[in-house]
């Protein structure tokens, strides 16, 4: 089979820039995707497209898409082409909707086994993944917050115990070592661990725990940063560190741990014993996973009693253990509330953008461009600068930058001026992770303990995507969880292209702003007084009615 790699250069296949921007978007998810003959780009079983002649229908529409035309896509399955007008999307979505007595995620396999819907984990199945980049400024700033909190604002001698180097994961090594620490990441498949090393975000790996431990000690010694993966199973190698009476001072997780078929991987199997089980006894496996994750959240517990600082990264573990009987699992902080929810009262979240061309030179000239013209934000030019000297390029050349409301749009519309003058070697794609201000309800990890209590209300990223319609992005879409995640959530993803014209102005204004803007007020409507800062500071126009 034909290996997909995100057309480069300046030639178009489509009728213009804006489709040729999605269509290279949608090549680039695969190409940095984890399984691309599956289409499975990341997060166990998210994909970019429900099946092969799905994908190439996708393709063939997009390329005879005409500019006020609107392709329209129901869980990864192109279903029509509809005159609407060229201000209007060219590519609206939704994934793996479910009505809410029937989210559950014994339907959703058997709907998904049947072909008729398909998880698109959040930036996979909107076709904004740009690989572990995606979420390593998180990562890093999550890691930030505690040093500030715990560790007087410096993570060096620090031991982080950590696992899964899949597609998102495989960007927390990374994130240690910018943050100065020494990390150990296990993780149960070899070759996701030689994946990493490959592209330059783990340092060294190891199949013996004596020995990762030793080099962890040694640099926690030395006060010098390392990464080392080691091949093992979670639930038992942090038991077996446990048992040790070793403390590591920051305690985490990132296997798929949201899908107990395609993703976690019990204590005690391989892989292939895993695959054999998915298809001869699901309910098995289903059953192992969760009592493997009940003991690896125990031990998290148990590390949190001995004073680690122990948070959930966003992938339901918690959730998996308490139903498998772990009572306490939600002792457990998730990273959102407790380090991430001040930026994101102000907006500031995952934005990033992708170098259609390929040129990495022009996400280097956008690097320049922000030191030079963002010099009072502390938090862009430190990641600037550290993402400048550490992060490797996977597929096009991407950035993400945590900027907030007004930021976005400053941004965009200067990359939009170069397209146009030609100082860039081409278009640029503005999107963001659907983890995003307005853009997700998730109880269990977006919006857990809001202050109002609004943590399960969905409206917010419905309306998030109707207003980016409105607004004149690019692709909008709406999704909800798949596997594990299955009625836990509900989200909504945009891109906006800047071709260099200047109607894109316009959209790159309205969509950045409202997205934006909205994240702002879901935060304000909640009581945050950070929120409610940025409204005055900013001007948001905010309706009161109490
Ligand atoms: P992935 O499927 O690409 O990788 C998961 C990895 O975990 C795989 O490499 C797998 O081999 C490994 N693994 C599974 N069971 C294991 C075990 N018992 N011990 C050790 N390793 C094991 O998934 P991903 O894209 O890396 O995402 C991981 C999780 O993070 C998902 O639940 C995802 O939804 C969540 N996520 C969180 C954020 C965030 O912002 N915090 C963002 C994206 C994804």
């Amino acid at each position: 089979m034909e290996q997909i790699k995100a057309a480069r250069g300046s030639t178009l296949r489509c009728k213009g820039w804006r489709q040729e921007a999605l269509l290279r978007m949608l090549e680039n998810v695969l190409e940095n995707g984890e399984n691309q003959k599956e289409l499975v780009v990341y997060a166990a079983l998210g994909k970019a497209a429900r099946n092969w002649p799905s994908y190439r229908a996708i393709v063939d529409a997009l390329k005879t898409l005409d500019e006020d035309e609107t392709l329209v896509i129901q869980s990864g399955k192109p279903i029509g082409v509809f005159k609407t007008h060229r201000f209007a999307p060219i590519v609206i979505m939704a994934n793996c909707n479910l009505v809410g007595k029937w989210a559950t995620s014994d339907n959703f396999y058997e709907l998904e086994q049947k072909g008729l819907i398909m998880w698109g984990g959040l930036t996979a199945g909107a076709w904004q993944y740009i690989g572990s980049q995606g979420v390593i400024q998180g990562t890093y700033e999550i890691f930030s917050a505690i040093a500030r909190k715990y560790f007087d604002g410096d993570l060096t001698g620090r031991f982080i115990l950590t696992a899964g180097l899949g597609g998102m994961g495989g960007a927390q090594t990374l994130a240690g070592v910018m943050a100065n620490a020494a990390i150990l990441c296990v993780e149960v498949d070899e070759a996701r661990v030689d994946k990493r090393l490959s592209v330059g975000y783990l340092q060294k790996k190891t199949r013996d725990l004596d020995e990762a431990l030793h080099w962890i000690e040694q640099a926690v010694a030395k006060k010098e940063s390392i990464s080392v993966g080691l091949v093992g199973n979670a639930a038992d190698i942090y038991t077996k560190i446990l048992e040790r009476g070793i403390v590591p001072d920051i305690v985490t997780d990132q296997t798929s741990a949201h899908d107990l078929v395609y993703g976690y991987v019990p204590e005690g199997y391989t892989l292939e014993e895993v695959k054999q089980a998915r298809i001869n006894n699901p309910k098995q496996l289903e059953q192992d996973a969760r009592a493997s994750i009940a003991k690896e959240v125990k031990a998290m517990l148990a590390f949190k009693q001995k004073g680690s600082v122990v948070f959930d990264n966003g992938n339901n573990i918690r959730t998996q253990a308490y139903q498998h009987g772990v009572k306490e699992a939600f002792e457990i902080d998730i990273f959102t509330e407790a380090f991430l929810r001040p930026l994101f009262c102000r907006a500031i979240g995952p934005f990033r953008w992708v170098a259609l061309s390929g040129d990495v030179e022009d996400i280097k000239k956008i690097d320049q461009f922000i030191l030079d013209e963002f010099k009072e934000n502390e938090i862009i030019t430190n990641w600037i600068r550290l993402a400048h000297r550490y992060i490797p390029v996977e597929g096009l050349p991407a950035r993400i930058a945590w900027f907030g409301h007004g930021e976005r749009s400053k941004l965009a519309l200067a990359v939009n001026q170069m397209v146009r003058e030609g100082s860039l070697s081409g278009p640029i794609a503005f999107s963001r992770d659907h983890l995003d201000a307005a853009a997700m309800t998730h109880p269990n990890i977006m919006t857990e303990r809001m202050k109002d209590s609004s943590d399960a209300i969905a409206d917010w990223p419905l309306l998030n995507a109707m207003l980016n319609c409105s607004s004149m992005a690019d692709l909008v879409a709406i999704h909800s969880g798949g596997g594990g995640y299955t009625g836990y959530m509900t989200s909504a993803g945009v891109t906006v292209v800047a071709d260099g014209t200047q109607e894109t102005e316009l959209r790159l204004k309205h969509t950045l702003d409202n997205d934006t803007g909205l994240g702002v007020l879901r935060y304000a409507d909640a009581g945050y007084s950070e929120a409610l800062d940025e409204v005055d500071k900013k001007g948001i126009k905010r309706i009161q009615t109490t």
